[in-house]
Formats: C-alpha cells, sequence, structure tokens
C-alpha cells in the first residue's frame, strides 16, 4: 500500500457535515428544524416545554400512565411528574427483563426567577426583584427584552398561568449604567460589572391617581389583580420566570443555524422526544424518553433527574411484566442527551481543538464531563463508546466526539451520573452550542438534525 492508502487505513479524519449528508436528508433537516423551532416558541419555560410536549404526544396517540395500567408491546404512555418533568415510553416486544433504551434530557435554562416578595418602587418607578437560576453570564441579561412565564398558586389551591410580555404584549427589562457614567463600573471585572441584586426588572412607571403612596407599585399590583387575580401576597406562593423576549431565528446568511433562548438542553430534549414519536414499528426494546427538570441547579428536586420519581415510574412498569427493576435497568442503555461547547474561534484560548466539538460535524459524543481530572463524570467505558459508534454508523448518523473546553479551563457536568448511579450503562451526547447559557444561543441545523437521528438510532438498536 502507498501512502495516501496507508492514510486511509489507519488515521482519523472527520469531514463536515455537510460533505457527507445527503440531499434527501438536507430536505428533511428543514422540515425538522421548523418543528424545533415551533416547540422552542411554544416552551420558554419547563412547565411550557411539558404542556407543549404532552400536546404533541397526545397527537401521536400517548396515553396518560396510571399505575397498574395493562400494557402491550407497541403500547405508547406519558406521566407528566408534577407539571415539570415528563416522562414517556414506548413499550418494546422484548421483556423490561431485556433491558430499556433510555434517553434523558433536561427542559429547564438558565434565567432570572422572581424572589418571594418581589415587588418594589423606587423614585416612583415599579421594580421585581430576581434571584437568578443555573449558572447565567450576569451582564447578558441587561437591555434585552423579557417575558414573565409561570405560575401563582393561589392559597385556596387555585393556580393562575402567567404569560406576561407575551406576544405583542409590553416587555419588562433590567437596565445597565450609560457610558457615560460608566467608567467606575467598567473597571470592575465581567463577573462584577452587574450585580445579582441588580438584575431588579423594570415594571412600570404611572402612577394610580390618587394621595396614597407608592401609587406606581399600586398600579402595576392593580393591573396584576385584574389581569391575573393574585395579589402581593400570591408572589409568595408563585414561580415566576424572566425569560428572553425573543423566538427561534434563523442565522447566517445562509441560514445554517439557529439563535434562540433555552437551545440548553431543549435541543436534545426535543430530538428525544421528536424520535420517540417518528419510530415506525414497535421497538424491541421499550424506548424511554426524559424531559427533566433542575439540571441547571444540580438535577436535585422532586422533579430533577436525582428524584425517585424515575425510578418509581421504571418500577411501575417493570411490575407490569413480573420483571425486578434493578434487572431492567442494569440491562439498559441511555443516552444522556445534553449540549456540548462548540468550538469557538473568536475564544480559541480556551478550547482544545483537537477535542472540541465543531459546529456541522454531528452530534457530540462526550465520553466524560466533569471538571478538575473529571470530577463529577461517570465517564462511560470503552465498549460503550464503541457500542455508540457502532449504532451511529449503522444508522447514518453522523458524529463527532465532544470535550468542554482545555483540561483545567473549567468543566460542567450533565445528568449522566445520576443515570449511571443506577446501574444503568450512561453516555453523554448532544448538540454544540455556541454561546451556551446566553440569552441567546446558537446551534447548528445539521448537528440538531444529526442529534435527532442519533436518538432514533438509540430507541431502535
Ligand atoms: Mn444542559
Ligand atoms: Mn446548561
Amino acid at each position: 500500500m502507498d501512502a495516501k492508502e496507508w492514510k486511509e487505513k489507519v488515521l482519523y479524519s472527520p469531514k463536515n457535515g455537510y460533505d457527507r449528508i445527503t440531499e434527501a436528508r438536507r430536505r428533511d433537516m428543514e422540515d425538522y428544524c421548523k418543528g424545533y423551532k415551533a416547540y422552542l416558541d411554544a416552551g420558554k419555560t419547563e412547565r411550557e416545554c411539558v404542556a407543549e410536549a404532552i400536546r404533541q404526544a397526545k397527537e401521536q396517540g400517548f396515553q396518560p400512565y396510571e399505575r397498574g395500567m395493562a400494557l402491550a408491546p407497541g403500547d405508547k404512555v406519558y406521566l407528566s411528574n408534577r407539571g415539570k418533568m415528563l416522562l414517556l415510553a414506548v413499550i418494546g416486544r422484548k421483556s423490561l427483563a431485556e433491558g430499556t433504551r433510555i434517553t434523558a434530557a433536561h427542559i429547564d435554562s438558565p434565567r432570572l426567577d422572581l424572589k418571594p416578595n418581589p415587588l418594589y418602587e423606587d423614585s416612583e418607578l415599579a421594580y421585581l426583584k430576581t434571584h437568578y437560576y443555573g449558572g447565567i453570564r450576569k451582564y447578558q441579561w441587561v437591555t434585552i427584552p423579557l417575558e414573565l412565564h409561570g405560575v401563582v398558586a393561589l392559597a385556596d389551591g387555585t393556580v393562575k398561568t402567567v404569560a406576561i410580555g407575551a406576544g405583542d404584549e409590553p416587555k419588562l427589562v433590567v437596565n445597565d449604567l450609560l457610558p457615560h457614567l460608566g467608567s467606575e463600573q467598567g473597571k470592575k471585572t465581567l463577573n462584577d460589572g452587574i450585580a445579582g441584586e441588580q438584575l431588579n426588572l423594570l415594571v412600570g412607571s404611572e402612577p394610580l391617581e390618587g394621595e396614597e403612596s407608592e401609587r406606581v407599585k399600586l398600579a402595576v399590583m392593580k393591573r396584576l389583580y385584574e389581569k391575573y387575580g393574585f395579589t402581593e401576597e400570591d408572589f409568595i406562593s408563585a414561580e415566576l420566570e424572566a425569560v428572553p423576549a425573543q423566538n427561534a431565528v434563523d442565522i447566517g446568511l445562509d441560514a445554517s443555524m439557529i439563535g434562540a433562548y433555552g437551545h440548553d438542553d431543549r435541543v436534545c430534549g426535543y430530538a428525544a422526544l421528536k424520535a420517540l414519536f417518528d419510530l415506525d414499528r414497535t421497538p424491541d426494546h421499550t424506548a424511554v424518553c426524559v424531559l427533566a427538570d433542575k439540571e441547571e441547579i444540580g438535577s436535585v428536586g422532586v422533579s430533577g433527574m436525582q428524584t425517585a420519581a424515575f425510578d418509581t415510574f421504571m418500577a411501575d412498569l417493570c411490575e407490569g411484566q413480573e420483571v425486578r427493576v434493578r434487572q431492567c435497568l442494569e440491562n439498559s442503555f441511555c443516552l444522556s442527551a445534553d449540549v456540548s461547547a462548540a468550538y469557538d474561534p473568536n475564544f480559541a484560548d480556551v478550547y482544545e481543538k483537537r477535542n472540541s466539538a465543531r459546529l456541522n460535524y454531528g452530534v457530540g459524543l462526550c465520553k466524560y464531563t466533569g471538571s478538575r481530572g473529571k470530577g463529577g463524570a461517570s465517564d462511560a467505558s470503552a465498549e460503550l463508546v464503541a457500542y455508540a459508534r457502532r449504532i451511529f454508523d449503522g444508522n447514518g448518523v453522523i458524529w463527532q466526539m465532544a470535550e468542554l473546553g482545555k483540561v483545567d479551563a473549567g468543566g460542567g457536568g450533565t445528568v449522566a451520573a445520576y443515570m449511571a448511579n443506577r446501574n444503568i450503562d450512561t453516555l453523554d451526547a448532544g448538540v454544540p452550542v455556541l454561546a451556551m447559557h446566553a440569552p441567546f444561543e446558537v446551534v447548528s441545523k445539521l448537528d440538531c438534525y444529526m442529534t435527532y437521528r442519533a436518538m432514533m438510532a438509540v430507541y431502535e438498536n
């Protein structure tokens, strides 16, 4: 063999996805991305993502799961965990004793949550105080239009759904300092330039007619009461989230990318969901899709991936087949579907080019996450990564390896460790993202679509 033949035989040379994708797949990719953008626009919070997923699941013939329900191969069920986490399953032809194929993504995204006592007036302007949720760069959340979505639970048990600023409604904003007076602020580090306690939403300036004090605050509260039927005290039992007032848009002159709030991790959540919907026959192994909450703050709580709600759901399914859940889990495979950082040439010094995911190279497989020597990572086995290569290559999935930044440059985690702790073989994979956790993140359409194809390959193999 000559050098060229040797090169082809023994060297690894990944190619850009556009040099590998077929024409038919490209058309399918555009359709898929239209559906994804619509999903993002309908789901600005974890609750809205669950509601929209359920709406679509019902259209696809999924039934609400009830404990003890008799299930046959091909049956499709879903279980909403408190409206904030969603578990879906398509029952396979094989016994649950032979394991399941799980995809686990998260649908919570970084944002500004209202504090329990948020509303105040200062200098005849009304504001709402926030406590940020997840890892945000605070300076990115000022001077952009925001909406406020969520629920207010009244003491009598009534729950009011709130979407302030949706559609053509007026928006909210957190202000920044003008450059003319910003020289002292400008000397601070990026992390300190905007303090957490400065992330206050401007919500009104017109006073209510009369002689009372704090008439601007009063006018705001009057409007909220008239529109939604809650009072200031009811903020105490509310979950209201300020999110960017921006729908998903195409990016680039070639429209090859999508810019939006919440790609992390709805881009994988939608891929996992849509692939489950699009299964064209009953899978061999039961296919399970998990859309979890609270990943951005450690996967904790009743709706995070560490919750027993997942174990209970799996145990209930297993009991229906008189299978021990532990046996089911030890034979299961989970794709922890979460985004990774895409290589950004504008910030080259924090990436290690040979091991970073690149835009348009397909779904990014991540053997390990974590930080400072893989701390907190589940670190998938060589055998498991080989399994993923096999099923992805065998099903025309364009994929690449992904590592989040240089060694010791930082790091991050996913739900993978919590699935692996349950004795489930787990591998991380997902869409590479530019400007992750920003109010406006960017992904490539090809990578979104290939992540969907990857989810399909997981369910079908
Ligand atoms: Mn994520
Ligand atoms: Mn994240």
